[in-house]
C-alpha cells in the first residue's frame, strides 16, 4: 500500500442520463471524466462502481412480468454498458483505466479480481467496476460497499442528485433537516432512503465511512475525491464523535 488516498466512488445510473430519463448524457460523462482525471493527477487512487438505472433496473422489469432473477441479470448487464461507455470516454482523453466486471463477458470484459484491481490502482489507473456483485437480488450500493472494503478504501463516496441525507424528502417537506453527520444505526432505524439497508449494515459492520453528496454542484465531485476534510453532503459513520 502507498500513502495516497484511495476512494471508492459509487455513481448511480440515473446520474449518467443527466436531465433525460434514460440513456447517456454526453455532458455528464465529460464532466465525470474531467474530475476523475484531475483527481488522478493529484495522486488519488479511484475505483468506481457504476449503477445501471439509466438503462434498466431489475424492479422496473419485474413490473413487465419478467421474473426477478432474469430482470436482475438485465440490470447487471446495464451497468456493464455504462462501464464500456465510461472506459471509452477516459481512454479518449488518454487516461489509463481498467474495466472489470464481476463476471467476464466474451473476450472483451475481464473478470474482477481484488488482486488485479489493486494492481491497476497502484499503477495509477482508474478502476471501473461493473456487473454488480454478479448475483441477482443485490444492488450496486451493496456492490460499492463490498468493493470498498475489499480494496481497503479510505472512504466510500456516493454521488447523488441531492445535497446529502435529510430527515424527510426535502422535495415534499420544507421542514426536512439535512444531517452533516449521521450514524449507520440512526440511518437504519429511521429507514432513511439513502442506501439500501443491506449496504448500510455492511458499511457499519466493516467501519467504512460513507459520504453522500450532490455531484451536480460545481466542483463537488472533485472536492469529494481529493479533500479528506470536505464538509460536503452528509458523512455516515459508525459513531458520532
Ligand atoms: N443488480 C443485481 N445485483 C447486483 C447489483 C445490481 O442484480 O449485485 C441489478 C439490479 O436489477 C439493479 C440493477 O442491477 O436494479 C442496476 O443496479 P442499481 O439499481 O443498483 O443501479 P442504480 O440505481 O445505482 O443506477
Amino acid at each position: 500500500m502507498t500513502d495516497s488516498r484511495r476512494v471508492l466512488l459509487k455513481v448511480s445510473g440515473e446520474w449518467f442520463s443527466g436531465a433525460k430519463e434514460k440513456g447517456f448524457d454526453e455532458k455528464t460523462f465529460a464532466s465525470l471524466t474531467e474530475s476523475l482525471i484531475e483527481a488522478k493527477n493529484q495522486n488519488i487512487q479511484i475505483a468506481l462502481v457504476l449503477g445501471g438505472g439509466n438503462i434498466y433496473r431489475g424492479r422496473e422489469l419485474v413490473s413487465l412480468n419478467i421474473d426477478q432473477v432474469s430482470a436482475d441479470y438485465i440490470g447487471m448487464l446495464s451497468t456493464i454498458m455504462n462501464g464500456i461507455a465510461l472506459s471509452n470516454f477516459l481512454t479518449s482523453k488518454n487516461c489509463d483505466n481498467s474495466l472489470f466486471s464481476s463476471f467476464a463477458i466474451g473476450n472483451f470484459i475481464k473478470a474482477y479480481s481484488k488482486e488485479d484491481a489493486e494492481k491497476s490502482l497502484l499503477s495509477n489507473k482508474i478502476v471501473i467496476l461493473v456487473g454488480g456483485l454478479g448475483n441477482p437480488l443485490f444492488t450496486t450500493d451493496s456492490t460499492a460497499s463490498v468493493r470498498a472494503v475489499e480494496l481497503k478504501s479510505d472512504v466510500m463516496l456516493k454521488a447523488t442528485n441531492v445535497d446529502g441525507i435529510y430527515s424527510d424528502d426535502p422535495k415534499k417537506n420544507k421542514n426536512a433537516q439535512k444531517f452533516d453527520y449521521i450514524t449507520f444505526d440512526e440511518a437504519i432505524q429511521k429507514n432513511l432512503k439513502v442506501m439500501d439497508q443491506t449496504s448500510l449494515c455492511f458499511c457499519r459492520d466493516n467501519n467504512l465511512d460513507v459520504r453522500v453528496f450532490n455531484a451536480n454542484s460545481n466542483g463537488a465531485l472533485l472536492e469529494a475525491l481529493i479533500n479528506k476534510k470536505t464538509d460536503l453532503g452528509t458523512l455516515v459513520k459508525v459513531k458520532n464523535d
